[in-house]
């Protein structure tokens, strides 16, 4: 089948090539020339473990291509995907869907012949049946389907959660939109993944429920960890004791700094702001957003006690800086809170991290020193703060780090060391919740 794929990042590009992997004709369009041009020399202008090699395989197998040209790629596709950004509107928190339509009405004066066009973007509920409107207002006689198809990938396994994924959901309103998506999915047959088909509208508001409920997930065990911490119990037990009820699941019950990145924190708020809008608020959702805000500034005032109770002078190593491992995406990465609360409390920052640091200059005071390794960065430092679980600062070697440091602090915000080990080593440790 020939597909388009509007939108090259971390969604568009993995999906694009993995459609392209499932034997499909695939063409992704993005806006920003750098990045095609990238894309066509054969370099991948995000990090994703094993993206290079899908790209670049199904690229020399002449299935997969870039473009700017939207109006050629889309002519003559069975489906177009829209998979551009839908970040948080400024002032009030809705998702901004400006990207998506302006992408539909371009897309609408391109087809050509019988043309499913899908949302895998995440939008609010309404969003395709608007996209049905706008592309049937630009082109009236077009003869297409909108259907909705939202992505639940994770970055760091994206290709692995597109190709074996839990399940996938198709909104559609019609048989021929519904036959279009099952022959795209059909590899994915064979190992019988689930394949729910709902109404667009409901497809929509299972993408928001699903990210809502994991942050929820997270935002409890945080609280828990807190709890933890004033009554002198273990999070990671009480985790452990928890997650192996199959009611509750084990996953996404690791305590930590918050949760960021680039889905939770503006889909959490922009759920709020739908439920509000159709006068049925999730009051649960709405603390999740308060609380985990609130968590990721506290951090500080975790290593301002964990450092005496002054930072002022001071010098500290972060290590890790994307929002997790994996990923070279900054976005709303708790790193962003806690680096700069660190600053104003005036200590001197020395970061790293194996990914991330190219987005971070961009984002971060020019005041942070970025260092070439864990090493480098703990250099004369009076505290380590390990702020994303990267395997490379999972076996550090405290002998050499005794050696680096002037301070004897460790605050292990990731929960990925052994309280006793680093006692031993002549540390003075601080964790989540434990
Ligand atoms: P991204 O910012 O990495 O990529 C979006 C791309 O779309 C950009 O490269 C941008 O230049 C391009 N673009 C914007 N307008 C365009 C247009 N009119 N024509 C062509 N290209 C255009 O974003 P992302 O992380 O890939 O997220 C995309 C969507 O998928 C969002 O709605 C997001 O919520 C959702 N999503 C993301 C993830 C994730 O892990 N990143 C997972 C599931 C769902």
């Amino acid at each position: 089948m020939k597909v388009a794929m509007i939108g090259a990042g971390y969604v568009g590009l993995v999906s694009g090539a993995c459609f392209a992997d499932f034997g499909h004709e695939v063409i992704c369009v993005d806006t920003i020339d750098a990045k095609i041009d990238a894309l066509n020399r054969g370099e991948i202008p995000i990090y994703e473990p094993g993206l290079d090699v899908l790209v670049n395989g199904n690229r020399f197998a002449g299935r997969l291509s870039f473009t700017t040209n939207l109006a050629a790629a889309v002519k003559g596709v069975d489906a177009v995907f829209i998979a551009v950004g839908t970040p948080t509107r400024r002032g009030d928190g809705h998702a901004d869907l400006s990207y998506v339509y302006t992408a539909a009405e371009d897309i609408a004066k391109a087809i050509t012949g019988y043309t499913v066009i899908v949302t895998k973007s995440t939008v609010p509920v309404g969003t395709a049946d608007e996209v049905e409107a706008i592309v049937r207002r630009v082109r009236p006689d077009g003869d297409f389907s909108v259907a909705s198809n939202p992505e639940f990938l994770r970055e760091g396994a994206a290709i692995d959660d597109f190709k074996r994924p839990d399940r996938v959901v198709v909104g559609a309103e019609d048989n021929r939109a519904r036959e279009v998506m099952r022959a795209l999915y059909r590899p994915l047959f064979l190992n019988e993944t689930p394949i729910v088909f709902t109404s667009r509208r409901t497809s929509e508001l299972i993408k928001y429920a699903a990210n809502a409920f994991l942050a929820t997930k997270i935002t409890f065990i945080n609280e828990i960890a807190d709890l933890c911490e004033k009554t002198g119990a273990n999070v990671q037990d009480v985790a452990r004791g928890i997650g192996l009820d199959g009611r509750i699941g084990k996953k996404f019950l690791n305590a930590g700094p918050g949760y960021g990145g680039s889905c939770f924190p503006k889909d959490t708020i922009a759920l709020v702001r739908t439920a509000q809008q159709f006068g049925a608020p999730v009051r649960i959702v709405e603390t999740v957003v308060e609380v985990n805000a609130d968590r990721k500034k506290s951090m500080v005032g975790k290593i301002e006690s964990a450092c005496d109770g002054s930072l002022d002078g001071k010098t500290v190593a972060v290590l890790g800086l994307t929002f997790k491992p994996e990923t070279d995406d900054m976005r709303d990465a708790p790193s962003l809170d806690i680096v700069q609360g660190l600053l104003d409390k005036g200590a001197t920052v020395r970061a790293h991290d194996p990914q991330g640091m190219p987005e971070a200059k961009l984002l971060l005071s020019n005041q942070v020193i970025y260092c070439d390794g864990p090493y480098a960065a703990v250099t004369d430092a009076d505290a380590l703060v390990i702020v994303t679980e990267w395997n490379v600062y999972r076996a550090l070697d405290f002998d050499k780090l005794r050696s680096l440091m002037s301070g004897r602090v460790v605050v292990d915000l990731r929960n990925i060391y052994d309280s006793d080990h680093v006692a031993q080593a002549g540390f003075k440790y601080t964790a989540i919740g434990r």
